[in-house]
């Protein structure tokens, strides 16, 4: 039996629960939180594994809302006001009602975490899964210490174990980053606005592009960010911060606090649902916006609808909404230019902020925009590059060669 899974509840073991939940990251604590706060899952019980006892700030999650979240009150810093930055273009942008969002990993965690030991159904483990199973009633997991738990309506699974499908038309790019938080002696940054992007850097290594996210005025969050096929060295990451601090924040003196390295494959290849009594959840359910790497918001919006289906229809797999393939297309057709690099990002993004308000992008990116303003988006772009890629997407076995772009890191 394992040692660390009596660590908060020492009275209530056992092998079978209603709910399993594989990994213990966003997308988990997300539903979960939601399943006992909606009340009806009193007489359930729980179970949540995860390698990691989640003590780390590894990540920080940014994303835009117009209302106060289920999270609201772990929201770190907000903004209501962003720069955009491309090549000969610069542009403060209000963003009412829109609030652009910062959450700490480790406030999420310790909150979400502080939260599950407080019910008595649920039981967390801290152990590496091996696998999990569909069965003919219900789903199993198994550890890789070979104990076996079994989940009797359905096992959440946010462990990404299967590769996405490919096929032509299919490609990733790796959205790779490196953030510093920095210090500064005196006041420096206006900590009521952030920058989005700023795309006026080096274009060497493909489309690049830093976020500043001032949380007060002598410290902020400066992360430089790639979309390409492979990752840099790590001093390449360090030299393109440092000179974006000095020749474009214009500072000399700081001090760096915190590190953050992180990737995000961005792909159109489609992740799979779960099979039986398996439901994949989060980046492994297909939550990751493949043109932008957003996920945060979608995994808030998979989890509302997994448990509105539960409640409403007694299943937790919400159908699809209408729209939400014509989102898929045009994130394809964006990924599908980048990786043929008709076109770069730094051109791509800044005709959609020139010609756009920085609201309409976000309803866009955000797959809630209406017909009439995504032909408005569409119209701000180069029509060539993007009616080829519109067309080797919606007849992709008619070109001859398919460039893939990365290696999603589940094929390696
Ligand atoms: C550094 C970083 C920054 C990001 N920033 C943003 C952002 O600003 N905005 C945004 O929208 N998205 C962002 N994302 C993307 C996305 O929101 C996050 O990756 C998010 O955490 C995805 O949630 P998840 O639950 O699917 O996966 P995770 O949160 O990664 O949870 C999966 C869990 O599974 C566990 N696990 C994995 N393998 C095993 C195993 N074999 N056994 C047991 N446990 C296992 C992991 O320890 C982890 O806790 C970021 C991603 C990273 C990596």
């Amino acid at each position: 039996m394992s040692t660390h899974l009596f660590q908060y509840k020492p009275y209530n073991y056992s092998y079978e629960y209603d709910y399993v939940f594989a990994g213990a990251g966003a997308a988990t604590m997300s539903l979960l939180v939601r399943m006992i706060l909606s009340g009806q899952f009193k007489e359930s019980t729980f179970l949540v594994v995860d390698k990691d006892q989640k003590q780390n700030n590894d990540r920080t999650w940014c994303f835009w809302e117009k209302e106060a979240g289920l999270f609201e009150k772990l929201v770190h810093k907000s903004w209501d006001q962003l720069w955009f930055h491309g090549p000969g273009f610069s542009k403060k942008y209000p963003i009412k009602p829109y609030r652009y969002k910062m959450i700490r990993g480790i406030d999420f965690y310790n909150f979400c975490l502080d939260f599950l030991k407080q019910q008595s159904n649920v039981q967390l483990l801290f152990e590496p899964v091996e696998r999990i199973e569909p069965m003919s009633n219900g789903a199993r997991l198994l550890l890789k210490n070979k104990e076996t738990y079994y989940a009797k309506k359905y096992l959440f699974n946010s462990i990404p174990f299967e590769k996405p499908v490919s096929g032509p038309g299919k490609h990733t790019l790796l959205q790779h980053f490196k953030g510093w938080l920095i210090e500064t002696e005196n006041d420096f940054f206006d900590p009521a606005v952030c920058t989005l992007m700023d795309f006026r850097i080096n274009q060497a290594h493909g489309t690049s592009f830093v976020y500043t996210m001032p949380l007060t005025a002598r410290s902020a969050l400066v992360e430089y960010t790639l979309f390409t096929e492979s990752l840099l060295n790590e001093q390449d990451y360090e030299e393109e911060l440092k000179t974006y601090i000095r020749d474009y924040l214009r500072l000399n003196q700081y001090l760096v606090k915190e590190r953050e390295f992180g990737i995000i494959p961005m792909t159109n290849q489609v992740f799979s649902e779960g099979e039986g009594a398996i439901v994949n959840i989060g980046t492994a359910g297909g939550q990751t916006k493949p043109s932008s790497g957003y996920t945060f918001q979608f995994i808030q919006r998979h989890s509302d609808a997994i448990l509105y289906s539960m409640l409403q229809h007694g299943h937790p797999r919400p159908s699809l909404r209408s729209h939400e393939g014509r989102f898929f297309f045009y994130d394809s057709v964006l990924l599908d230019v980048l990786v043929h690099k008709e076109l770069g990002g730094a051109e791509i993004f800044t005709r959609l902020f020139k010609r756009n308000s920085a609201k309409r992008v976000f309803r866009f990116l955000d797959n809630s925009s209406y017909l009439p303003e995504e032909l408005l988006l569409i119209g701000s772009l180069p029509v060539g590059p993007f009616l080829r890629a519109a067309r080797r997407q919606l007849f992709p076995s008619s070109a001859a060669s398919y460039p893939t772009g990365a290696t999603h890191p589940l094929e390696k």
